[in-house]
């Protein structure tokens, strides 16, 4: 389980979290929802390594991990797929992926195993491992994105806005991946603008306002809140 508790970061005096508590367990998909600069990204980076809390706890198995660099994080078994995706441009879909897969580097055969699911998983991967990932489109890009967090085997995955800018049949698929990934054993938690599309995918969701949870509940509450509906669902 992952979990955080009473959770406070600051960017020099701007507090950006303010006491944040939020857990996630094994096997669900749970979205945070919120306006630009609520906090969403903040927690996914805090969570990741990249901030460090003034004060709070993140727990990890009942271990606390906040403070430990980005990188024994993603050992430990969270990996974060960023907004920005922030792929190699120049490098192939395979390079890309392989570079996701460096937790790993030792172990070709369980290297050479991650990549097929993802390639199963995404087919288009496959069919394109060989281009430049700047030449794909911006839903390949974020399926590639997607594959290269999975490459790591991650027990959590962070998606920070998988469907930003993409058209509505890709958000889609995108989401039905983002169940499938779930589906086969990686716990998800999910930012998302989308409300309606993640909800419908989600167990339980946590809405932030000005670096605050100000409403929690399972996916079928938010969806019927009235407020959440308004302010997120567009309804
Ligand atoms: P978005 O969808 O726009 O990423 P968000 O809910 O993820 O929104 P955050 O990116 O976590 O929000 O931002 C929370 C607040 O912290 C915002 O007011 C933002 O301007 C501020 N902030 C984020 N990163 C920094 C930074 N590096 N330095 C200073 N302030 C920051």
């Amino acid at each position: 389980m992952l979990k955080l508790v009473n959770l406070t970061v600051k960017y020099g005096n701007f507090e950006a979290l303010h006491r944040v508590n939020l857990e996630v367990d094994h096997g669900e998909i749970v979205v945070l929802l919120g306006a630009n600069g609520a906090g969403k990204s903040t927690t996914f980076q805090t969570i990741s390594g990249l901030n460090k809390p003034v004060s709070g706890h993140i727990m990890l198995n009942g271990q606390s991990i906040a403070g430990k660099s980005p990188d024994k994080i993603v050992k430990m078994g969270i990996v974060q797929c960023a907004e920005d995706r922030k792929l190699f441009q120049q490098m192939t879909v395979q390079e890309n992926l392989m570079l996701g897969g460096y937790v790993h580097r030792g172990k070709k055969s369980r290297l050479r195993a991650t990549l097929q699911e993802v390639f199963e998983l995404f087919p288009i991967l496959y069919e394109k491992r060989s281009n430049p990932a700047g030449s794909l489109s911006g839903g390949q890009q974020q399926m590639l994105a997607i594959g290269r967090a999975l490459m790591a085997k991650p027990e959590f995955m962070l998606l920070d806005e998988p469907s930003i800018g993409l058209a509505p049949l890709i958000v889609e698929q995108m989401f039905k991946s983002i169940q499938q990934i779930n589906q086969e054993g990686t716990t998800i938690l999910l930012a998302e603008q989308n409300a309606n599309a993640a909800l419908s995918i989600a167990d339980k969701g946590y809405v932030y306002e000005s670096g605050k949870v100000v409403v929690q509940g399972s996916a079928e509450e938010l969806l019927a809140n009235e407020e959440v509906r308004k302010a997120y669902v567009g309804a």
